[in-house]
């Protein structure tokens, strides 16, 4: 696994490129300054890893853009030991985002391949996840919840439910919610019953499957 210079010198242009499009939280721009991003694509695509956009990974998925990935984790307002959900692990690039920021992270995903790929390449990079799921993440994780937030990282034609009741009052769900294109959406936990909701503007994702292939 090779991280070398050049990697190093075009992470620092990337996160030049994120601040500018308006990311100011430094605890995630120095996360993304220090992810080899290039590690969890594949060959193909090893030169463009750090232009900020989205590209094709295993099994017809994507792995997000990294100005998408950082918008959603500052959204989520993570603390050392915040306890985060993720629906979508893909190439765990955003898993290893989480991690980075001293998350407590759980990670659903639904197709087999990029589980298997996915849970045996996070590790060997440092970043151990508290568990990685194969599964439905429209019905989220009950046994280990509440979180302190959930990240879906694929596009919901609709807010899951379960996904709201698996929040801690004061948790917040950050999701793209439409089929073509999607508007980032957060629901603040206020209560038992009682969530407020936010708009972001639009962003375009894979789809959140609902069967299994
Ligand atoms: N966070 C990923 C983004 C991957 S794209 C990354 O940084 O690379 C979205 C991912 O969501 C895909 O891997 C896709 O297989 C997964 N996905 C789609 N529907 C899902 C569902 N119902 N439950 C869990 N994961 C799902």
């Amino acid at each position: 696994m090779n991280d070398t210079f050049k990697h190093q010198g075009l992470r620092k242009k990337l996160v030049k490129v994120i601040k500018n499009k308006g990311i100011t939280d430094e605890a995630v721009l120095n996360a993304i300054g220090k992810i080899p991003r290039h590690l969890f694509m594949d060959s193909g695509f090893l030169d463009h890893a750090y232009q900020d956009k989205a590209f094709p990974i295993a099994a017809n998925q994507t792995i997000s853009q990294p100005y998408t990935v950082a918008f959603q984790t500052e959204l989520l307002n993570i603390k050392q030991g915040s306890k985060i959900l993720e629906i979508g692990t893909g190439s765990g690039y955003q898993t290893a985002v989480l991690c980075e920021l001293g998350a407590k992270v759980y990670s659903i995903e639904r197709q087999n391949e990029l589980f298997k790929k996915t849970s045996k390449f996070l590790p060997k990079l440092g970043y151990r996840a508290k568990k990685l799921i194969f599964g439905d993440g429209y019905i989220g994780l009950k046994e280990e919840a509440p979180y302190d937030g959930i990240i879906v990282t694929a596009g919901a034609p609709f807010v899951p439910k379960p996904l709201l009741s698996q929040l801690k009052i004061g948790g917040r769900l950050v999701i793209p919610v439409g089929d073509d294109v999607q508007v980032m959406t957060m629901f603040t936990r206020k209560g038992h019953k009682e969530f407020e909701k936010e708009e972001f503007g639009e962003f375009r994702f894979v789809p959140l499957l609902e069967d299994k292939n």
